[in-house]
């Protein structure tokens, strides 16, 4: 753990600290964070490569814990689906990020689609699509308006039932986005049955494409085989502007990254301009 400022705690992944004592507090910590109303959403907007504009939003669920200040969701989500909590956790956060965009939308204020990360056991459970609806119509959030961020782990539970799900999404009119696309496992022609709309490129990529030339290969040859099969492709973790330019020059659609925003609170999202300045 880094101490960052009088009583902040930042834990990353990786953190030599973040040993089995601490995750069993956590773990503790988990169950009564929710009803505490510890969490907080923030969005980072995804822009459109080469003019800059938000296109849509992602939410990124943020824990702030009572002692250790803010926790990353590197390491609390994943202790959440050892034990469970990613369930109500999830469900939570839908709900939230709906009712969130639903409110701006009711207001007339600016509204972006906005996308929810869904782990892949809150998806593969039963009655997931029901919770869904119930959620879309209780918020009155417009389906239009919702994404969903999912990894390719939703196939390992049988591939037939996710296509079949996803088959159901995209009829209420809900976009699905493939995320941390090439870090997994699963061969690739699982893409050709996917009825998705779009793919987000892992950070790992983009982080060393302007000095790796197999990374920018890859990058390019992803970008390449999504467009041939209609689908809009996301690069995440932009921090530079040459970063932005070469993910250009090789046709990417959509960017995300802190070159142009940090995730942030939604008060400081609905302050930003649709075009946001960068260096
Ligand atoms: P992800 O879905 O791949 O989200 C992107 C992560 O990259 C976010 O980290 C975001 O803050 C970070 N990021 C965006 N642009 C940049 C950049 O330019 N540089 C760097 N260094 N990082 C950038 P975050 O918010 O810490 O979330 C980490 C992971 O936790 C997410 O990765 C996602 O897998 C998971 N997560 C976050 N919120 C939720 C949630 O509500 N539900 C679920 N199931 N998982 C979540
Ligand atoms: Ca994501
Ligand atoms: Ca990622
Ligand atoms: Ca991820």
């Amino acid at each position: 753990a880094k101490q960052q400022g009088r009583n902040t705690w930042q834990w990353y992944e990786g953190d030599e600290r973040r040993n089995i004592s601490e995750h069993a507090l956590l773990r503790h910590d988990l169950y009564t964070a929710l009803c505490e109303n510890q969490f907080e959403l923030y969005y980072q907007p995804i822009v459109d490569a080469v003019s800059g504009r938000i296109r849509s939003v992602e939410a990124l669920v943020r824990w702030h814990h009572p002692r250790h200040g803010l926790v990353s969701p590197g390491i609390f989500i994943p202790i959440a689906e050892q034990t469970g909590q990613i369930i109500p956790l999830g469900r939570w956060v839908l709900r939230q990020a709906c009712q969130n965009l639903a409110d701006l939308h009711a207001k007339g204020e600016r509204v972006f689609p906005v996308a929810v990360n869904i782990s892949s056991l809150q998806f593969r459970r039963d009655g997931f699509l029901d919770e869904l609806r119930r959620i879309l119509d209780e918020t009155g959030l417009p389906s239009e308006l919702l994404e969903l961020e999912m990894t390719e782990s939703i196939l390992l539970g049988g591939a037939k039932q996710a296509i079949e799900m996803i088959r159901t999404l995209r009829g209420m009119n809900i976009t699905v986005a493939i995320d941390d696309f090439g870090t997994g496992f699963s061969s690739l022609s699982y893409l050709r049955d996917l009825p998705i709309h779009k793919i987000k490129l892992d950070r790992a990529f983009i982080r060393d494409m302007l000095t790796n030339h197999s990374n920018a290969a890859i990058v390019q040859g992803i970008i390449a085989m999504a467009h041939h099969m209609g689908l809009v492709v996301v690069a995440e973790g932009v921090e530079e502007h040459e970063q932005q330019q070469d993910l250009i020059r090789r046709g990417c659609d959509l960017l995300q990254g802190f070159h142009f925003a940090k995730p942030m609170p939604l008060e400081s999202l609905r302050a930003l301009p649709d075009l946001l300045p960068v260096d």
